[in-house]
Formats: C-alpha cells, structure tokens, sequence
C-alpha cells in the first residue's frame, strides 16, 4: 500500500487469512484504493520493517485494467506517454520527489526574499503590449481587442520601484510563444522576479541573487534530507561568490571574435564545461553583455563608462542558463532614447515611463526560470518533467 508517506507491505498468507480476504486482494487491480484494517508487525524483510496483517479491508474506488501507464515498472516509459497520463506518472514517488524539491524551493526563496526585507507582489497577466520583443507574444481576444499574454513582470515590477517599494519579488507564471521544440523552452513557466532600487552597480544585483539561491539551496537540502527525499543528495553545496565570466572572455573560449549575437544552446553548454573544470562550481555568471547582444532589452542600463557594454549578466548552471538580469536605466531621456533605437514607440509606454518622471532611483533585478533551477537540480534530461502539466507548441493537455 501507497500512500503520501510512503509504501507499506500487507502481507496476506495462504490457508492463514480469511479466503474471502484473499479473493479480493488477490484479484484487485493495481492501483485501486482500499483502506485496511488489521495488525501491524514486525518484520525483518519488509522495507519498513513493519508488515500489516489485514483483517477487514474496503474498497473504496477500483482501478480500471489495463493501466494505461505502469507506476511500479522498471522500464521507463516515454516521456509523451507519461505526460499522456501524467496523474499516473506522478504517482511514482521519484516523481513525486521532483514537486517535493520544487516546493521546498519555492518557499525557501519566499522565506529568503522576506529576510531580506523583500515585498511580494502580484503584476497582471493581460497587457496590452510586451517586454520582451514581439516575437515570443501570445495574442489573446480581449472583448472588442486585443491584449498579450505577459512575457514578464519586467515594466511593473520596475514602476514599483518607482512607487518606492524598493525590494520587490514575484513568483508567477510567465507566457511565451516558443515556436522550436527544445528541452529548455515552455510555453508556460514560473518565473521568479525581483527588482531592487537603490543599488551602486551590477554588483549589487548579482549580489542579492546568488545570496538567495545559496539561502534557498541550504534550506531546501535540510528540508529534503528529514523527508528523505532522495534528490537531497544531489544538491550542490553552495560556494559564493560565484563566478564572474565576462562575456568576451567566455567568446574568447570558443574562440569567437564577433561579439554582437549572443550565445547559442552549444555555446552555453561549451561554456559550461570549460567554466565548471576551471572554477569548480555548477553556478557562474556570464557579465559584461554587450550592448549589441541586448539590442531588444531597451530598459538594459549600459556601463557609463564604456556605452558598448552593459551590466547585464546571466547566471548559467552547468551550461544551462537560469537567470538574466542587470541594472536597468533609469534616466528618462536616455531610456527613451534606448526604446527608439530598438525600433519602437516611446508613446506605446506611457504608462511605465510616467513612473521615471517623478523620482526614480538607480535600480535592478533579474529574472529567473524556476522550471530551469529545478531541471538543474533534479538533473532532468527536459524541462517539460520539471512542471506538473507542462505546456508547449503541441501540449495543451491534460
Ligand atoms: P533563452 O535564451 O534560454 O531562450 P531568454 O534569455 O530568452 O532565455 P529571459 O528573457 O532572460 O529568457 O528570461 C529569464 C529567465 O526565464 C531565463 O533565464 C530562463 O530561466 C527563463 N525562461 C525564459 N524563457 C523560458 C521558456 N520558454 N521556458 C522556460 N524558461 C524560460
Ligand atoms: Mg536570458
């Protein structure tokens, strides 16, 4: 028998039990629901050294056959079959283990972000227009309109701080119409967003995200480790400072001399071997992104004293990226003159510049996938297991 706690042995013996116990057990479907009443021994074999020696058992909801899915195989199934069926497959405690380690991440950054003086907040969801460049938008019929699905919480979480909030972080889903099929990308993600003001350079920014992972990291390994969840083990002791790679010197590496396009999905994982071998951490920062590369990223604040780069940064796992972020501009003439270079309207933002007109301080933040961190950490061939129902270009069931 299953249950949240774990699997326990009943152990019925033949010519010793009740034979209309017997019948029933022995021709129950796997997977059904009974409840079992009866008394609990020791046992040296059974895996918790306990055995239930039922007496009176209730069916209380009978499995249909043959189960499309198996839960106790040992041959793995296809990923698409298991998403399939994925009330299924999430009955195996191994998977099971994957949304015990998301949680636990989920409420060590809340608990690390309030620490930290930090103030939750929720942006909308339906926006007239993006952040992130049109061509990732999910259009949706609005009434008599249109709105767009929000790529991010960029702009709002930027006009909180103008609203002098200060340190502001957001858990919530983020849309982007993908068109490849990759095993990093979904069309439904959680991100995790902050924004702090105030800050004196990237630094700062960098600062406060490695601070959180390493806080979440810790108390998520202690929490795992008293639930036995066996994906504990496998996370990373966390050594800060990470790493901090500039952009020109991770090109150099590939041996790429044109620094105006950014890193392909090769690119990062060659980045990845060779940072992981020279600094021994799974967590590195790629900084200094030129400005070319974060052409589209209009609210991307430059170095001052070299316009050709900007303080943006990516924090990379073992190749794969989990979060970008940066200082954000936040002088009005210069951040509409960032908005016109990158082909648009600064009319089409009135709403979100309005906030830099009355006082606004140098700030910044990131934002990170937290499908991403958890497909890191749980070592998941594809970002699609690290969600309960996850949604592509091909899924949008069950
Ligand atoms: P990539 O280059 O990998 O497509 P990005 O640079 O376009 O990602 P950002 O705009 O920097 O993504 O978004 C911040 C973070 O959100 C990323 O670092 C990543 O962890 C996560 N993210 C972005 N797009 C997706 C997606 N389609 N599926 C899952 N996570 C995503
Ligand atoms: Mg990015």
């Amino acid at each position: 028998m299953r249950d949240r706690s774990g699997t326990t042995q009943v152990t019925l013996k033949k010519g010793q039990a009740d034979p209309a116990l017997f019948a029933l057990l022995g021709e129950l479907p796997r997977e059904s629901i009974v409840e079992v009443e009866g008394a609990v021994h020791r046992s040296e074999r059974a895996n918790r050294g306990i055995e239930l020696l039922p007496e009176r058992v209730r069916l209380i909801s009978r499995a249909e056959v043959p189960l499309p899915l198996g839960v106790v195989d040992k041959v793995p199934a296809e990923l698409d079959t298991r998403l399939n069926h994925r009330v299924l497959d999430l009955r195996k405690p191994s998977v099971r283990a994957i949304f015990e380690l998301r949680a636990a991440l989920l409420s060590g950054f809340r608990q690390s972000f309030i620490e930290r003086g930090f103030l939750e907040i929720e942006t909308p969801k339906l926006l007239r227009q993006g952040a992130e460049g049109g061509a990732t938008l999910f259009p949706v019929q609005y009434f008599e309109g249109r709105a767009f699905l929000a790529q991010s919480p960029q702009l709002y979480k930027q006009m909180l701080i103008g609203a002098g909030f200060e340190r502001v972080f957001e858990i919530a889903p983020a849309f982007r119409a993908e068109p490849s099929d990759t095993v990093r990308h979904i069309t439904e993600f959680t991100s995790l967003d902050a924004e702090i003001g105030y800050i004196d350079g990237p630094d700062d920014v960098r600062g406060a995200l490695e601070g959180v992972i390493a806080d979440t990291i810790r108390s998520s390994r202690e929490q795992l480790l008293r639930a036995d969840n066996p994906l504990a083990a496998g996370l990373p002791e966390i050594v800060v400072p990470f790493p901090r790679i500039p952009f020109a010197t991770a090109a150099s590496w590939l041996d790429r001399t044109d620094l105006s396009h950014d890193f392909g999905t090769e690119d990062e994982r060659a980045i990845g071997e060779i940072a992981v071998e020279r600094f021994g951490n799974p967590f590195y920062f790629l900084i200094d992104y030129p400005t070319a590369v974060k052409a589209g990223t209009f609210y991307a604040g430059r170095r001052d004293d070299d316009p050709s780069l900007t303080g943006y940064f990516d924090l990379d796992y073992e190749g794969l990226e989990i979060a970008s972020g940066g200082p954000r501009e936040h002088r009005l003439d210069r951040l509409e003159a960032q908005i016109r270079e990158a082909g648009l309207d600064p009319a089409s933002f009135s709403g979100y510049l309005e906030a830099f007109r009355y006082g606004m301080p140098p700030h910044g933040g990131w934002g990170l996938g937290i499908d991403r961190l958890v497909q890191a950490l749980a070592r998941l061939p594809n970002i699609r297991e690290a969600r309960l129902f996850p949604r592509d270009r091909y899924r949008l069931e069950p």
